[in-house]
């Protein structure tokens, strides 16, 4: 754990006078709130199929796999009680300041929302939310969830009677294009491009903070490890993203 507090004003510094600061956050971000990382080392799909939430499997069996995603929300949500956590406060807090503009996140929680944010693209979805097949209106995920652990599977569309969907990228489903196009934009505009708690290796999060660096943006690292981009970052944070957020923040009111 090191963050230097000479450069932490430094970026402070940049976070002022930027006039788009876009941050990226992963996994990293979560664990922190008790939600298991879903790749890593105990992570989720050790203890779960990944085919059991392929998208072919939701075509086939929809009722099963709805079970089956009862299950996973038990193990990896807590049944839905985690809550923000300090680094989702201080992003929230940056953006109603003024100092950023927008979360591309990859974790599907919506816990950025919960803390606050207001500007948030989520890239793999959310599973806050569940989607008609039939006539793609999004609702709230939990009563879908509520009747799913009911036995009422799988959930359908209160106005049309379709099969509804958690609002998340499966395993075999494209990421959504224009949530994709939205955040490679924002990444090309950044003048501060801040990469949280994600080990930048899954695409498209890993390429997304190169693009906003070639463009000229300050890139900032904040993540346990050291990632693919740790030797192209202006500042490479080896921190708990719960500490130096809030930092961070504290620094750019300063
Ligand atoms: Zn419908």
């Amino acid at each position: 754990m090191s963050v230097d507090e000479s450069d932490v004003r430094a970026v402070a510094r940049a976070i002022r006078d930027a006039e788009s600061v876009v941050a990226l956050t992963g996994a990293g971000v979560s664990t922190a709130s008790g939600i298991p990382d879903f790749r890593g080392e105990d992570g989720i799909w050790e203890r779960h199929d990944p085919m059991d939430f392929h998208i072919d499997r939701f075509r086939a069996d929809p009722g099963g796999f709805w079970r089956d995603r009862v299950q996973l929300q038990a193990s990896a949500f807590d049944d839905g009680n985690v809550a923000p956590n300090a680094a989702h406060e201080a992003l929230a807090a940056l953006e109603s300041a003024g100092h950023l503009d927008t979360v591309v996140t990859q974790n599907i929680d919506g816990l950025h929302q919960d803390a606050g944010s207001e500007d948030v693209i989520e890239i793999h979805g959310s599973a806050a939310r569940v989607v008609c097949r039939d006539c793609s209106q999004r609702f709230d995920a939990e009563p879908a969830m509520e009747r799913a652990r009911d036995g009422d599977l799988p959930p359908t569309c209160d106005d049309c009677d379709g099969t509804l969907k958690p609002d998340t990228v499966l395993f075999g489903e494209q990421l959504p294009e224009h949530a994709l196009m939205q955040s490679q934009a924002r990444a090309e505009n950044a003048d501060v491009f801040l990469a949280v708690g994600s080990s930048l290796t899954v695409e498209p999060a890993a390429s997304l903070p190169r693009v906003a660096a070639e463009r000229g943006a300050t890139l900032v690292l904040v993540n346990l490890e050291s990632t693919p981009l740790s030797d192209r970052a202006d500042y490479d944070f080896r921190a708990d993203v719960t500490e130096a957020l809030p930092e961070l923040r504290r620094a750019v009111e300063e």
